[in-house]
């Protein structure tokens, strides 16, 4: 096992890393950038660094800066969070150059599900079902008519090395095409330094649903049910359940099967999530993401596995203690994010957290790194809480949630709390309607 742990990361994930360490016996180093000096995860790690200035890319982008961290406090592992290195194959490189153990997948794999067009690809091949589209990026607009013209509009293009939500454009006529190539183009070239375009058929209200999966290093690959993450805005989830009320026990055993055997066909050995969107009873490969995601404790409290632990010990080259016929659902689970922005326009909110006082009791738990006084920066994501419930049933988790989130007192910046709280009570979501365009008639 690992001596100590270098957490390249800030804000509730980095915590939350820090609780399993903990747990684990595993000393653990803190970096933080000039501005995070005060923050919760540098109080409570063993150790601490600071790497740099405000923006990400000075600091917890910044790699060199990071291996300097890890080598000089003699880090045996980094664990990388999820968002800023923690997709980056490079990062993964380095480590491993640097006999640092990444936890995560290898560089290899995490350039592959990296390239959306070419992780398509890999898992068609493995017998997932994809949308209809081209088969990789389309390499001219012309191309990509032909395309459209085959699968039938509305059609999506997507930037290959696109991620959070970013370098998608859905057209609706052929007349629309030849621009929107053009320009999802040139904005996937200037966001992500690579203007690769794949095209795929365009579902108008599929529901987004994935499959949390995790593997070891002795070829044990295993999911833990799925979630579904339909509540988005702008591509971005608010609101993460387990498990789906759309799916029944067979298409559960089904779609939970079929990802493990594309995760398994590129020799995974970590914790990942497989998305899928599902539309009339079927389901669709989206993409693949290597890492722990925002909202994996939905999926900790209906499988009673630690899943920031399960992935140190499984990078240590631990074996899994666990089968998967050892693996129940027990009740259900919710997530709401709670964002410091304004509910009704959805623009960040930052500033300093004058009252913070957090819902408790029985099945509550709160994921953050944020107390009074505390000061939201502009400079990163607007994150500041995961609430999350437990329940024997869906109805015991609305019901739980609701009373949490009216319990939950934050002052001196605007949340999304009462707009999650307006969701509680929506019918449609009372009655499991769910779809990624449900946010649509919330927004002003
Ligand atoms: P990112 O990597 O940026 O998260 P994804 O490929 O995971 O991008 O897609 C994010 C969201 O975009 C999905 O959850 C869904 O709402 C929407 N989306 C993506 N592809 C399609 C599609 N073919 N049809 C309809 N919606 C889509």
């Amino acid at each position: 096992m690992f001596r100590k742990i270098l957490i390249a990361n800030r804000g509730e994930i980095a915590l939350r890393v820090i609780w399993a360490c903990k747990e684990l016996g595993i000393k653990t180093v803190a970096v933080h950038s000039d501005v995070d000096i005060d923050s919760l995860h540098v109080r409570f790690a063993d150790e601490n660094i600071c790497i740099g200035p405000a923006p990400s890319r000075d600091s917890y982008l910044n790699i060199t800066n990071l291996i300097a961290a890890a080598e000089v406090s003699n880090a045996d592992a980094i664990h990388p969070g999820y968002g800023f290195l923690s997709e980056s194959a490079e990062f993964a490189q380095v480590c491993d150059a640097c006999n640092i153990t990444f936890i995560g997948p290898s560089a290899q794999t995490i350039a592959l599900m990296g390239n959306k067009a070419e992780a398509k690809r890999t898992m068609k091949a493995a017998g997932v079902p994809v949308l209809p589209g081209s088969d990789g990026p389309v390499a001219t607009a012309d191309e990509a008519k032909e395309m459209a013209e085959e699968v039938g509009y509305p059609v999506i293009l997507k930037a290959s090395a696109g991620g959070g939500g970013k370098g998608m454009r859905v057209v609706r006529t052929k007349e629309e095409l030849e621009t929107a190539f053009q320009m999802a183009g040139a904005e996937a070239n200037s966001s992500f330094g690579n203007g690769d375009l794949y095209l795929e058929k365009y579902l108008e209200e599929p529901r987004h649903i994935e499959v949390q999966i995790l593997g070891d290093k002795h070829g044990n690959v295993i999911h833990l049910f799925e979630r579904e993450c339909s509540i988005q805005r702008r591509h971005q989830k608010l609101i993460e359940e387990a498990p789906s009320p759309a799916l029944s026990e067979i298409q559960r055993r089904e779609l939970g099967e079929t990802a493990v055997r594309g995760a398994a066909s590129v020799g995974y050995y970590t914790a990942g999530t497989i998305e899928f969107l599902y539309d009339k009873g079927k389901f669709y490969f989206m993409e693949m993401n290597t890492r722990i995601q925002v909202e994996h404790p939905v999926t900790e409290n209906i499988t009673n596995i630690d899943l920031v632990k399960a992935q140190i010990m499984a990078a240590a080259g631990e074996k899994m203690t666990y089968k998967q016929k050892d693996l129940k659902i027990a009740g259900h689970s919710m997530e709401c994010r709670i964002n410091a922005e304004d509910p009704i326009r959805f623009t960040p909110s930052p500033g300093k957290i004058t009252t913070f006082c957090t819902p408790g009791g029985p099945g509550v738990r709160v994921d953050t790194a944020a107390y009074a006084g505390y000061f939201v920066s502009p400079h990163y994501d607007s994150l500041v809480a995961k609430l999350v419930v437990r329940g024997h049933t869906r109805g015991d988790c609305l019901m739980r949630m609701k009373r949490a989130l009216e319990s939950f007192v934050v002052e001196g910046i605007k949340t999304n709390i009462p707009m999650h709280l307006k969701i509680m009570d929506d019918e449609d979501f009372k009655a499991g309607k769910l779809s990624t365009k449900f946010m649509e008639r919330y927004l002003v």
